[in-house]
């Protein structure tokens, strides 16, 4: 039987293809006592054969699929899986305590994971926990007789369905089998719907009960247009879906046509149109849709991607790449925003009650001070090939600003010293993400050179509600009249101080908002790449002495955000007459 299933659209398109279920099975066991020691030690080493077998093959399909570097981890796998240490301790316990191997792989494991993570002064050591972790539940899931999902292996086209993406699943997907993504949970600014968008890959996210509702190999479709998921399809529908997806491909035509165009509006006025990038990978996306700058490189996955600190060289050569790539137009590029929602596997940081609330981006930088120079140093550095702009997220007050600012220009000076050269006309700002920061943008920004206004954290933490929970989505309002005022009010008080004000927040490429920030004059703005030729279209059609008044009237007339999407849905109905 057909099934919909409505979520959040978090990413644009319409893809149909067989579900691929990434949902880890239940590996719990019971401790049993065996008599027949010898044909429990078989049944180990028989395991042990058949998920070496099965790593062997991820291997070589990551290597062809993700290239050498992300298949090094399954060499680490296979090394663990072939260490008599690790085998033959297993063994070990199986024979002197006759328990059965479940019991015998759990009991060492958690053993060799405790002082692997002990070696506190040896990030790669503790690294192999991780390791050691991964490969326990493989043979785990083989003595269990179950099956555990191998997205390297891919190699034909589906949708994945997960409970939800982190952004290091999203980045593992090999887009050429992947055709989308559809999840139980998550909201449209979570990294992975952001991950989803650069990648071009359809996506629905808070369905709430995909993983549950589909079964591996069931024919998809995911419709990131309307943010549906259908699980078996009729013909009919599928004939429908593919309607509607030439007719969304035929208007995608339209506004390539935009890409060597700049990005002016129906009265001749131009503002820039920039993208957000993850990797210096994604440059391709930017060129592709004709950006006029990149307003934020999220740096942290850099971080997230690599086994271990990616050192200083590895930075500046990513930063090089990317500031070169862009031929003397501007690159904002943001210190790491690790912690929230991002983790890194080598870095073992306490748990916190509130991630979003805790020690997180510039907080982090500025309690690990030798990895937020070490940062600051390749940027520095990077400066020297093309025009930079650093900036500094979640900045709260004053004081972390004026510090990051301070550490900066002490790097700045030793390389100066050293003589190495950085780049002259570079620029220092900050995101606006913290409300703190946006009631008083008009002290910060005499200490600034430009803001950049993060609306995916900015709407979190004004309407305290989390930006990747579905259940109170409801809240994330980006058009309600308050945070519109704390948008305007940081755009006026850029202008008043002689700064420039961009957005690199969703709400920047969003149709309803578009309109409305120009009316405020946001000076930058900055999305997916995906976004960008939509958004110039939209900007070509709108004349901003016709929408002077939208600014105003949005944040001190209307009471709530619907009115405010009334207000710009009569304004295009208008425009596009
Ligand atoms: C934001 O908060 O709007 C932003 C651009 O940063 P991130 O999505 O990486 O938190
Ligand atoms: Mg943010």
């Amino acid at each position: 039987m057909t099934k919909k299933l409505t979520g959040i659209a978090a990413s644009d398109g319409i893809a149909v293809a067989p579900a691929y279920l990434l949902v880890e099975p239940d590996l719990s066991f019971s401790k049993t006592s065996v008599s027949d020691v010898e044909s429990e030690l078989a049944r180990f080493k028989d395991a042990i054969k058949v998920s070496t077998a099965e790593v062997e093959k991820i291997r070589d399909s990551a290597k062809k699929s993700l290239g050498e570097d992300e298949a090094q981890v399954f060499e680490a796998h296979l090394m663990i899986l072939n260490d008599p240490e690790f085998t033959g301790a297993i063994e070990t316990e199986i024979k002197d305590k006759k328990i059965n191997s479940e019991a015998a792989l759990d009991g060492t494991a958690q053993k060799f994971i405790a002082i692997f993570e002990g070696m506190t002064d040896n990030a790669y050591m503790q690294q192999r926990a991780a390791d050691v972790r991964d490969v326990s539940k493989r043979i785990m899931a083989h003595l269990l007789g179950k099956e555990l999902p191998n997205p390297a292996t891919i190699d034909h086209e589906v949708i994945v369905v997960a409970h939800d993406l982190t952004p290091s699943d999203t980045a593992q997907l090999n887009k050429k089998f992947v055709k989308g993504f559809v999840t139980d949970i998550g909201g449209r600014t979570a990294h992975s719907a952001i991950m989803a968008r650069s990648l071009e890959l359809p996506a629905v996210v808070g369905t709430e009960s995909i993983t549950k509702d589909v079964v591996n190999g069931q024919t998809l479709v995911v419709d990131g247009l309307n943010g549906d998921a259908v699980i078996k399809p009729s013909d009919e529908q599928i004939a429908d879906y593919k309607q509607k997806s030439e007719a969304f491909l035929k208007q995608k035509a339209e506004w390539d046509k935009l890409k060597n165009e700049p990005s002016v509006t129906a009265d001749g006025k131009q503002f820039t149109i920039a993208a957000n990038i993850g990797t210096p990978a994604d440059m391709q996306g930017v060129n592709e849709n004709g950006a006029e700058a990149v307003g934020l490189y999220r740096t942290e996955f850099l971080y997230m991607n690599s086994k271990d600190f990616p050192t200083e060289e590895d930075q500046f050569e990513a930063y090089k790449e990317v500031i070169e790539g862009m031929n003397g137009k501007q690159v904002v590029i943001r210190t790491m925003d690790i912690g929230g929602d991002k983790h890194l596997d080598y870095w073992d940081l306490p748990e916190e009650m509130n991630p979003f609330l805790g020690v997180r981006a510039i907080r982090l930088s500025l309690q690990n001070e030798e990895i937020f120079r070490t940062q600051l140093r390749a940027l520095l550095r990077a400066s020297a090939y093309g025009k930079l702009a650093i900036m500094f997220p979640m900045i709260g007050t004053l004081g972390e600003l004026r510090k990051a600012k301070s550490i900066l220009n002490e790097e700045k000076t030793k390389l100066t010293q050293k003589g190495t050269k950085v780049g002259s006309d570079l620029q220092v700002g900050m995101m606006i993400e913290v409300p703190a920061a946006a009631v008083l943008a008009d002290q910060f920004a005499k200490e600034v050179d430009f803001f950049s206004i993060g609306t995916n954290d900015l709407i979190q933490y004004s309407m305290a509600a989390d930006r990747g929970n579905d259940n109170v989505s409801y809240l994330y309002q980006p058009a309600n009249p308050s945070v519109l005022r704390l948008i305007k009010h940081t755009i006026d008080a850029a202008h008043e101080n002689g700064i420039w004000c961009g957005m690199c927040g969703e709400a920047a490429g969003d149709n309803i908002m578009f309109p409305i920030l120009l009316s405020m004059g946001l000076d930058e703005y900055s999305m997916s790449a995906t976004s960008i030729l939509r958004i110039r279209s939209l900007m070509k059609k709108l004349n901003t002495e016709d929408i002077k008044e939208l600014a105003n009237k949005a944040c001190y007339v209307s009471e709530t955000a619907e009115e405010n999407e009334k207000l710009v849905n009569d304004l295009m109905k208008e425009v596009n007459k």
